[in-house]
C-alpha cells in the first residue's frame, strides 16, 4: 500500500537515491512519518531554519501539495548535488530524493531530474494557507490553476521579512547571474525572472525590503553590479553545492563553474545508462 512496485517504477524512469524516515522524537524509523505522527508522537515543530529554507525555495520552484489533509513540500532540480543539499538541510523532515527519468528523453542526453520531497508536515500546510492568503488582491485570473504559486509580500515571510537565509535559498534556486560586458567582472548583474507585472512587483517589493533598488529589464528584475556584490555578501559568499555557478566572480569563472556542473550532469546520466543497460537494475 506504501509503496508502488519496483517495476511499475523502472518504466516511469524513477530510482530513489536518499531515503529518511527517522522520528526526531522518538528516534525510530517509519516507512510513513506523517502517519506515525497522527499517533503517540504528534508532529515536532519546524525549527526556524527549516522554515526559512522552505520559504526561499518556495519563492523558486518549490512547491507545496498533496491531496490529503496535510501537505508536503517538493522541488525538482537538474542538478544533484543541489538536490542533495537541499535534502541535508531539511534534516529530519527531508522523506527522500528520487531521480525522473521522462521515457521519451531517453534517447537524449542528458535529461534527468532529482525531485527532493519531504515527509506531510502541518506546519507545511501552513505554509501553503499562507501563499494562498498572499494572493489576496492580485490580479489572477478567474479560473487559473490553483497551483500557480504568487510571491509573498515581504512581511507574510516567515519571521516577518526576508532573511539571508530565505535569500540563499531563493537565489539558489531562481537567481540568475549575467555580464553585460563579460570582459568586466565589476559589469556582473543578479537577476530573477519575473514576467508578468504582479510577479515583478513582488520581486522588487522583496529586495527592496532588504534596502536593495533593484530595476525592471525586460522579463527579469535585476539588481546593480555594486548590490549584486551586496546582496551575494548578504546571503553568503560561499556557494550552495550544485549551483556554484550563480556565485561566480567574473564571466569566466561562471562559464567553468556552469560546464563543471554539466560535466557531472553528463557523467551521471551515463552511469545511470550503463546501470540499467544489463540487467534493468538500479
Ligand atoms: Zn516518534
Amino acid at each position: 500500500m506504501t509503496t508502488g512496485p519496483s517495476g511499475q517504477e523502472q518504466t516511469q524512469g524513477r530510482h530513489e537515491l536518499a531515503r529518511r524516515g527517522r522520528c526526531p522524537e522518538c528516534d525510530d524509523e517509519y516507512e510513513r512519518l506523517a502517519g506515525h505522527w497522527k499517533g503517540s508522537c504528534g508532529p515536532p515543530t519546524l525549527d526556524r531554519r527549516q522554515r526559512t529554507l522552505l520559504a526561499g525555495l518556495l519563492l523558486g520552484d518549490g512547491h507545496v501539495g498533496g491531496n490529503g489533509e496535510t501537505k508536503h513540500f517538493q522541488l525538482s532540480t537538474r542538478w544533484r548535488p543541489f538536490a542533495r543539499w537541499v535534502f541535508a538541510e531539511l534534516d529530519w523532515l527531508a522523506a527522500r530524493v528520487v531521480r525522473i527519468t521522462d521515457a521519451r528523453d531517453e534517447r537524449r542526453s542528458p535529461a534527468q531530474r532529482y525531485v527532493v520531497r519531504t515527509h506531510a508536515h502541518p506546519g507545511l500546510s501552513h505554509l501553503r494557507e499562507w501563499y494562498h492568503s498572499s494572493e489576496a488582491g492580485s490580479d489572477a485570473a478567474a479560473g487559473e490553476s490553483s497551483d500557480t504559486k504568487r510571491l509573498p509580500a515581504p512581511a507574510d515571510l516567515p519571521g516577518g521579512g526576508l532573511t539571508s537565509r530565505i535569500g540563499r535559498a531563493w537565489h539558489a534556486t531562481a537567481g540568475s547571474l549575467a555580464w553585460s560586458a563579460p570582459e568586466y567582472a565589476t559589469t556582473r548583474q543578479a537577476s530573477f525572472s519575473a514576467e508578468a507585472d504582479a510577479r515583478a512587483e513582488r520581486v522588487m517589493a522583496l529586495l527592496e525590503s532588504v534596502g536593495l533598488e533593484p530595476t525592471r529589464a525586460g522579463k527579469r528584475v535585476q539588481l546593480p553590479p555594486k548590490q549584486t556584490t551586496g546582496w551575494l555578501e548578504w546571503i553568503g559568499t560561499d556557494p550552495v553545492p550544485g549551483v556554484a555557478y550563480k556565485w561566480a566572480a567574473d564571466h569566466e569563472e561562471y562559464q567553468t563553474a556552469k560546464r563543471d556542473a554539466e560535466a557531472l550532469r553528463a557523467r551521471l546520466w551515463y552511469e545511470r545508462a550503463m546501470g540499467t543497460g544489463g540487467s534493468d537494475g538500479s
